[in-house]
């Protein structure tokens, strides 16, 4: 059976990449019975039907699969950040990241218009506090060209979402990374400011260099997703490492006697600012169960 990457849906056709060509297809039957419907991302099985087209049959399982945006096998999702113009705030940054962590995604974070910021110690702090979290951190400005391959090799192979603040740079991060055929390139950017203003479908654009990226207003939801308080301190992999090692099972990290995490906060192993960031999302939380 061919088989192929469904990389566009419009009113019922899915578009599958093959290694031959795209081909528009419908699904079968059986998947509304199912209550399952093929999404983009998705990799299927299809029968062809006349040339250029055919129908979904199978469905293969999903490694992740997001509802908002919906699109199947995201790996990553790039967060993006700027230094200024809108001036960097890491309690976003934090929301975005417990957000990825609770969807299962690899998270990489882009810090751009690092060419509007003079105070290398300012780059310093932040970039130093996410590594130390365990993250990979690209600092980049499309005006030098400063962090653009680095970013663009992270993203080869994959499927990447990005997310972050209208603003801060992610059209112009993947005008940056296209390869110089400006067509595209113009297309892109487009695209992304026209999904801003309206709900459109998702699509997923190749990027070069074998990466992907959905085309999608994307990540950006930022209410809390219901969970336990308890599952919170494992969207942050600096306190998630560090928690077995707390006196208690299922220690919030707040006041709790001998506790791992307070103490690397203490010893300034852990930034202190997504600690507070920590408990305040906690507190939220809490009070989200409370209705
Ligand atoms: P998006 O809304 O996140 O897609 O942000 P855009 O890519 O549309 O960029 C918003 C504004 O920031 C535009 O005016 C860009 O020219 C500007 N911008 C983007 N990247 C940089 C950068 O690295 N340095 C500077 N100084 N400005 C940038
Ligand atoms: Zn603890």
């Amino acid at each position: 059976m061919p088989e192929g990457r469904i990389i566009r849906a419009v009113s019922g056709f899915f578009y599958v990449r093959t290694d031959e060509g795209d081909v528009q297809c419908r699904a079968r039957g059986v998947f509304k019975k199912k209550k399952q419907s093929p999404m983009v991302g998705d990799w299927v099985g299809f029968e062809p039907t006349v040339p250029g087209e055919g129908i979904v049959t199978e469905i293969r399982p999903r490694e992740t699969e997001l509802l908002r945006p919906p699109i199947a096998n995201v790996e990553q999702a790039v967060v993006v950040c700027s230094f200024k113009e809108p001036d960097f705030r890491q309690e976003l940054l934090d929301r975005f990241l417990v957000h990825i962590e609770h969807e299962g995604l690899d998270a990489l974070i882009s810090l751009t218009k690092r060419d509007l910021v003079d105070d290398e110690s300012v780059i310093d702090r932040i970039r130093t506090a996410y590594v130390r979290a365990g993250y990979r951190v690209i600092v980049t400005s499309v005006h030098t060209g400063e962090g653009v391959e680095e970013l663009q090799r992270e993203l080869s192979g994959k499927l990447s979402v990005f997310a972050g603040q209208s603003g801060v740079g992610k059209s112009s991060l993947l005008n940056a990374i296209l390869p110089s055929l400006r067509l595209t390139t113009g297309e892109v950017s487009r695209k992304l400011k026209r999904g801003r203003h309206t709900t459109r479908h998702v699509e997923i654009l190749e990027l070069g260099k074998g990466g992907q990226v959905a085309d999608t207003p994307g990540f950006n939801q930022l209410n809390f997703p219901m969970m336990e308080p308890t599952d919170l301190s494992a969207c942050f992999p600096e306190m998630r490492s560090r928690a077995p090692e707390c006196r208690f099972r299922g220690c919030l990290h707040q006041n709790e006697p001998d506790c791992r995490v307070r103490t690397a906060v203490e010893h300034g192993e852990i930034d202190a600012a997504r600690y507070r960031n920590y408990l305040q999302f906690l507190q939220e939380i809490s009070d989200q169960r409370r209705y």
